[in-house]
């Protein structure tokens, strides 16, 4: 039997309750790990953990990653009950901040495709931007990049006394080509790459590797509500012709928290069937 690439490892995912956080919770029990699932509601976290198939076992803990008191807790829950850390997976996040009209939105980018498609030039206008609340904003970066922070923080102060570790974040396609839709999204999500590349050059005297991942158009709960059209639209522009699916952005999760990875620090990999290639 092939050995375990995750064995004896501890690793928390956060957002673990839905789509990529739950594959991968499920792909690194599989593989051995004990699996911390951090979600918002608990009985989304306890959802996932009862669904985990693996010897190392888990277990489900609430908390809003935006809430540095409230991450300094789950911390300390694991650092009592579990000892240490060995795997992070910045994970949790959302597409829309507060207030945001995803129904407008996804009108107003309906319009540019078929004003595209008619080859007549673009004229309609998107201005998203200049509609934004400071609310969706502050909320966005607060989940995104906030919670980024306040659990790297968190973990490398357990990975320090052992000098290993590995994190993986998820930042998006929208960080590498920007999207129009969602330009708060766009900023969070580049600003966690950017986190990523400095983490990693900070701790790698320690030994421990931060990577990221910028999935494409992958169905999860997250792009459920994206139109037929704007589908079809995402479809063209995606030389693989399909959306991908979660456990293949946890394949990529994966590669990244084990060993199979360990001359990969500060980088980026982009499961997206080709909408984007740099
Ligand atoms: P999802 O199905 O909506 O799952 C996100 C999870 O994060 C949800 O369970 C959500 O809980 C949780 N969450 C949201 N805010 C949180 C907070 N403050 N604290 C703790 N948990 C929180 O989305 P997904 O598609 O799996 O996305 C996972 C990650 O991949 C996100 O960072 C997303 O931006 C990124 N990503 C996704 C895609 C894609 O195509 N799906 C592409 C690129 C990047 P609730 O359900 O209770 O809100």
């Amino acid at each position: 039997m092939e050995t375990m690439k995750l064995k004896d490892r501890v690793a928390l995912v956060t957002g673990g309750g839905s789509g990529l956080g739950r594959a991968i919770a499920l792909l690194f029990a599989e593989e051995g790990a004990h699996v911390v699932v951090n979600e918002l509601r608990l009985e989304t976290a306890q959802q996932t953990v009862a669904a985990l198939k693996g010897p190392g076992g888990g277990r489900a803990i609430q908390a809003d990653v935006a809430d540095s008191a409230q991450v300094k807790a789950m911390f300390a829950t694991i650092e009592r009950e579990l000892g240490a850390l060995d795997i992070l997976v910045n994970n949790a996040g959302i597409a829309f901040g507060p207030g945001d009209d995803r129904g407008e939105i996804g009108r107003k980018a309906e319009a540019v495709i078929m004003e595209l498609v008619s080859g007549q030039g673009v004229r309609s206008h998107m201005d998203i931007t200049q509609n934004l609340s400071d609310e969706s904003w502050r909320r966005m970066l607060a989940v995104h990049l906030d919670g980024t922070f306040f659990c790297t923080r968190e973990a490398l102060r357990l990975m320090s006394r052992k000098n290993r570790g590995a994190i993986v974040n998820l930042s998006s396609v929208a960080a590498l080509t920007g999207l129009e839709s969602v330009p708060h999204y766009s900023a969070a999500k580049g600003g966690i790459l950017a986190f990523t590349r400095a983490v990693a050059r900070d701790v790698a005297s320690r030994g421990i590797r931060v990577n990221a991942i910028c999935p494409g158009y992958i169905d999860t709960p997250m792009t459920e509500p994206i139109s037929p059209l704007i589908k079809k639209a995402v479809l063209a522009r995606t030389p693989l012709g399909r959306t991908g699916d979660a456990r293949e952005v946890a394949a990529t999760a994966l590669f990244l928290a084990s060993d199979d990875s360990s001359f990969f620090t500060g980088q980026w990999l982009s499961p997206n069937g080709g909408i984007f290639i740099g």
